[in-house]
């Protein structure tokens, strides 16, 4: 069956949340991550062959980039050339992007779809006095003894702390992101009929110097439902869906009396927000890229569940946020 371009439907933004790529604890095989892949590109798929046409598809890379890192500090006695966490990030989209770019092409064929994909590495402008860079607050990687801490500390200038007595973990900025650097290729693919994945992991975080041009990638990470956000705002996306392990936002989480937020205005969120019913750097980030995106002209923003993407865009669950 070809894909309709219905003009009745809206132009998506989906960034999948963690859950999308991972594997079982005991999968030793690279070929799993494929399989897992699977599953979420079968529903995005699913959506073309209803007529959804023009889709963006971001990621996270929180498990990719954790090991790469950890990969490179186990060798560095081999390899001492110290990989910067921005090229990192870069690595973690490459093959990101390229297990979805794979698996689409073949879930396509085997589902009769006429659509082709691409991968694009995304940077992301940052500003130099973001407070994020007084104050790094993402921990990753491995754990450190003290003395190692301090020393890593001296030698490479890293910033770590003390993690609830599990031992020491280095610490790094997330600032918010300001400007996605590739987002007329991302308007261009899409007006040329392509689905294009992008912003991975956030995107790497890049300073831009005087003259306006990008000076170097910096060592931070940006959330990914953040660059999402500013991504689909600037290229005029209709509808922008956060898939997670939770089926909505909910006010009390995980208390007696959790419940459900199915549908809100971006100031009644913010309302919830103040109150503190969200988490920091998990639901609290998703909470205010929905703000920040139905505020910059987008139609809605929905918080779902990894599985239910189709149902979620037909508003039957979901937290469905819409503008004031
Ligand atoms: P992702 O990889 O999808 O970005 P996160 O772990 O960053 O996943 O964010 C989703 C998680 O936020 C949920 O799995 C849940 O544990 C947590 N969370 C925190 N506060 C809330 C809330 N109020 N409602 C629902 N989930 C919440
Ligand atoms: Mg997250």
């Amino acid at each position: 069956m070809q894909p309709k371009n219905s003009p009745a439907k809206p132009s998506l933004l989906i960034a999948f949340g963690g859950n999308a790529l991972e594997t079982p604890e005991s999968s030793n095989r690279q070929r799993d991550e494929f399989f897992a892949a699977r599953r979420s590109i079968r529903e995005v798929a699913g959506l073309i062959k209803n007529g959804y046409g023009k889709i963006v598809l971001t990621h996270g890379n929180g498990p990719q980039v954790g090991r790469i890192f950890l990969q490179q500090e186990l060798t560095k006695n081999e390899f001492p050339r110290q990989v910067t966490l921005d090229v990192c990030v870069a690595d973690s989209q490459g093959r990101i992007g390229y297990i979805l770019q794979n698996v689409f092409d073949s879930v396509c064929a085997e589902l009769g779809v006429n659509k082709k994909c691409y991968a694009v590495i995304t940077q992301a402008v940052v500003d130099p006095g973001d407070p994020a860079f007084q104050n790094p607050d993402k921990p990753i990687g491995v754990f450190y003894s003290a003395e190692d801490a301090e020393r890593l500390a001296r030698e490479r200038g890293w910033v770590l702390r003390e993690d609830a007595g599990r031992g020491y973990r280095r610490m790094v900025p997330s600032p918010k992101p300001l400007e996605i650097v590739e987002k007329n290729l991302f308007q261009n693919l899409l007006d040329q009929g392509f689905i294009v994945i992008g912003a991975g992991g956030g995107g790497i975080p890049v300073f831009r110097d005087a003259s306006g041009g990008l000076s170097h990638g910096v060592e931070a990470v940006i959330d990914k439902d953040r660059a999402s956000a500013l991504l689909a705002g600037e290229i005029g996306i209709d509808c922008f869906v956060m898939l997670t392990a939770v089926d909505y936002a909910y006010l009390d989480y995980n208390s007696p009396r959790q419940s459900p937020i199915k549908s809100a205005t971006a100031e009644e969120m913010e309302t919830y927000m103040e109150l503190g019913h969200f988490l920091e750097g998990s639901m609290k980030p998703k909470v205010e890229s929905a703000i920040q995106f139905v505020r910059s002209g987008g139609k809605r923003a929905i918080i779902a569940n990894l599985n239910d993407l189709l149902p979620a865009l037909e508003g039957k669950t979901g937290t469905q946020i819409v503008p004031d």
